[in-house]
């Protein structure tokens, strides 16, 4: 008999449902909310034609959940979430209680965009399944293993430890997940690669990936740094949000939302924040979507360069989230400014990846390219399933 694990993931913009197998990942319903907060919300069940959705997370949820679960007759064993920031406590999937709630509450403001869309999740869907055993699984928990000398920032030591300050990285599930489906295609143990992996999604990050362990995250003490992002800002000069409350007479909460939520790609085109609406206006001639393409590939180019970097040499370079599954231009526009670092581009490849839809991973460079770049297409909702169920039967 087959036993389900139901997968919600709240990422930035989307809501994804799954009841997945988790020992072979096939998934029995899927509901997919997308566009939130854009005042277009649109819902698919098993990629039917889209409908319109409450734009509002909590309302969607209720609303369609019981739909996804009347699609199937298999037991369900227990509900798995995404949650992006465990903190120094959380490193492990673990079992949620009211009281795990109230401490993930107490990291929200490290990750204001993300914890408490996740937990308010976890509490609705508790409620409408109050039998069944409730796990979240950490975005923070794979970058476990980053040394210090990448994790630590340079103030003043009293003050990290007072503070608890120091880099997580993000993206991790997704970022382990990846480099073991290009260690699948490669036929080799992930233990054997060294591999850079860019999640380009809602919220953006690259990661260094050292023989299957993290070494090394664009994304710091919170998902805010690093690449420039759907609607935050990504890496700045610290001296700017001083200035915007010395000078610009912002307050604390006005800076906060400013660079989370109205900064990044949203900030740069004054008010789009989906890739494929920029890329449409950019294809359009519209000059400020251009230079946002421009600007987010400039700064995903750097960060590669600087992970390659920290690893001195690097097997793979693999793309995966809605923009790295997606957008042939992004990758186009990398692979070809690397080509100095071995990358022997294949247009053709790059124009029909993932095109197969059971194929989860194609190559986008040719034979012999020293450093060969993969097109990964995620599946966070497997990889979320699998650790819920190896705790479960613990
Ligand atoms: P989240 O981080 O919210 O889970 P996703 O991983 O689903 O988000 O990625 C969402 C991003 O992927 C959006 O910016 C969306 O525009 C972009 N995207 C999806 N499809 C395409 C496409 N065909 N071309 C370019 N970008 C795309």
């Amino acid at each position: 008999m087959t036993e389900l694990i139901l997968v919600v993931n709240f990422g930035s913009t989307s809501i994804k449902a799954d009841l997945v197998d988790p020992k072979t990942g096939d998934s029995q319903a899927a509901l997919s909310i997308e566009r939130l907060g854009s005042g277009q919300a649109s819902v698919q069940i098993n990629h039917a034609s889209p409908s319109l959705a409450p734009d509002n997370p909590a309302q969607a949820l209720k609303q369609f959940l019981p739909n996804l679960l009347n699609r199937q007759h298999d037991p369900i064993r227990a509900t798995a979430h995404r949650v992006v920031h465990g903190g120094d406590e959380f490193t492990e999937p673990t079992l949620v209680s009211e009281q795990v709630l109230e401490q993930l509450d107490q990291l929200s403001h490290l990750a204001p965009l993300h914890n408490p869309p996740a937990i308010n999740g976890i509490r609705i869907v508790s409620d409408i399944l109050p039998d069944l055993p409730h796990f979240a699984v950490f975005d923070t928990g794979f970058h476990q293993s980053i040394p210090l000398e990448a994790s630590t920032y340079a103030l003043p030591t009293t003050l990290l430890k007072r503070h608890k300050i120091r880099r997580f990285g993000f993206h991790g599930i997704s970022h382990e997940f990846t480099v073991e489906q290009v260690a699948a295609y490669l036929q080799v143990p992930s233990t054997d690669l060294k591999v850079v992996s860019c999640h380009l999604g809602g919220g953006c990050s690259v990661c260094a990936v050292d023989r299957g362990k993290s070494v090394a995250s664009s994304m710091g003490m919170t998902p805010l740094e690093g690449l420039v992002m759907s609607t935050r800002c990504g890496d700045l000069d610290p001296a700017i949000p001083l200035m915007l409350q010395k000078v610009g007479g912002y307050s604390v909460d006005e800076v906060e939302d400013l660079l989370t939520r109205r900064s990044g790609l949203f900030g740069l085109t004054g008010g789009v924040s989906d890739f494929r609406d920029i890329e449409r206006a950019a294809r359009q001639g519209n000059h400020s979507c251009r230079q946002a393409i421009d600007l987010f590939c400039h700064r995903l180019l750097q960060s590669i360069g600087s992970h390659l970097a920290v690893m001195n040499h690097a097997d793979a370079l693999v793309f995966t989230g809605g923009i790295g599954e997606n957008s042939q231009l992004v990758r186009q526009r990398i692979c070809e400014r690397l080509s100095n670092f071995g990358i022997q581009y294949d247009h053709h490849q790059n124009e029909i990846a993932l095109s197969v839809s059971e194929q989860l991973v194609t190559e986008v460079t040719s034979a012999g390219s020293q450093l060969r770049v993969f097109v990964s297409r995620s599946n966070e909702a497997w990889a979320i399933a699998k650790c819920a169920f190896s705790h479960l039967n613990q």
